[in-house]
């Protein structure tokens, strides 16, 4: 079965203007794929996106907010100039359009998965959306394309169990406000991991102490990493947490936020990973995969603002999805300082184990 690779022009019509969330990203992204011929290849299928409904853009969505974009996006076509959203957000005429095939596209590919068209997918789609709660749009996102995806599962696929896994160097506070309080469905449980940079850094929130309330308790679960924390941060997060958990939720389905800005060299973030980082992570995913949700994967695009690196990331996490595990283009192996990978094993671990041990047996 082939991987889908969810693609289409539109997503270039967000424009940005002089903004490192830009349409060269997916340009770079689609030369990279056609330079290395990945895209000839006959495992890779391209999916083309469909616009989503209003009605599943309110899934998470309040109407005032779908009313906010649809004016601002007039306002720029009237007046021929982008339009701020807020301070590092920004509208072109057509970021409504884009923005709801940006969630239909992932849609697209979900009906493509469960229909076994499919094996698994990877959204390349913008504009981005894990900043984005019910009621604001932030940090270059419009529509959550995620939180969404998980509501469809919920409310149109029968899933009942998924997990959101999001590695974007940023925390994902929109995805994480959406489901605080549980998963919008009656009929659906989510459990969000996340892992991000953390301490006096965008936007602030996904501290390990954030863990949910309500029926959404214990199921948000942060690993807030220190500037300068590298791929070897990660495998201590999925052994120690994300493995158990995921043995005694038995999510039907995973998807992931993948942001490529904790590259060393990403000029907004300190974080410290190589470009097959995202990979590796995603190899251990798979086995969680494979073992519950009957392989089902879908990866969306979140940040990620050096070209190159990006590309090549995008690539081999392509790569992998294809169970092509050892065909990853590597760069040389960068290793935390030791304080820490103390400070993770020896203090975050455990912390996180206390503060999730009244909602999970495995702890
Ligand atoms: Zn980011």
């Amino acid at each position: 079965m082939v991987t889908g690779i969810v693609y289409d022009e539109i997503y270039l019509e967000h424009k940005t203007g002089n903004h490192p969330e830009s349409p060269s990203r997916l340009i770079a992204i689609m030369d990279f794929l056609k330079e290395t011929k990945l895209l000839e290849d006959p495992n890779f299928k391209i999916i083309k996106p469909r616009k989503a409904t209003l009605d599943q853009i309110r899934y998470v969505h309040r109407e005032r907010l779908i009313k906010e974009i649809q004016e601002i996006c007039e306002l720029s076509a009237k007046t021929r100039r982008l339009q701020e959203i807020d301070w590092d957000t920004v509208a072109s005429p057509k970021t409504y359009e884009a923005s709801l095939y940006s969630v239909g596209g992932n849609l697209q590919a979900i009906d493509k998965i469960i229909n076994g068209n499919i094996k698994n997918a990877f959204a390349l789609v913008r504009p981005p959306g894990h900043h984005s709660n019910s009621h604001r749009f932030a940090g270059f996102c419009i529509f959550n394309n995620i939180a969404i995806a998980a509501e469809y599962l919920f409310k149109e696929k029968g899933i009942k169990r998924a997990v959101i896994i999001d590695w974007d160097c940023h925390h994902g506070n929109g995805t994480q406000d959406i489901f605080y309080h549980g998963s919008k469905s009656e009929s659906g449980e989510l459990v969000m991991f996340n892992s991000h940079q953390y301490g006096n850094f965008y936007p602030g929130t996904g501290n390990y102490d954030e863990i949910g309330t309500d029926k959404g308790i214990g199921k948000i679960i942060n690993y807030p990493m220190p500037a300068g924390s590298t791929d070897d941060a990660i495998p201590i997060y999925f052994d120690e947490i994300i493995v158990p958990i995921c043995e005694e939720f038995k999510p039907e389905f995973i998807l992931i936020s993948a942001g490529f800005d904790t590259h060393w060299t990403d000029r907004n973030t300190d974080m410290n990973w190589t470009y097959q980082a995202p990979a590796n992570y995603l190899k251990k995913i798979k086995t969680i995969a494979q073992k519950y949700a009957n392989n089902r994967i879908l990866i969306t695009l979140e940040g990620g603002y050096e070209l190159d690196k990006q590309a090549r990331a995008v690539y081999n996490c392509l790569k992998v999805l294809n169970d092509e595990d050892d065909s990853l283009i590597q760069e040389e192996p960068r290793k935390s300082r030791s304080e820490l990978l103390n400070y993770f094993k020896k203090r975050l671990i455990p912390a996180l184990k206390e503060k999730l041990k009244p909602y999970w047996a495995c702890f």
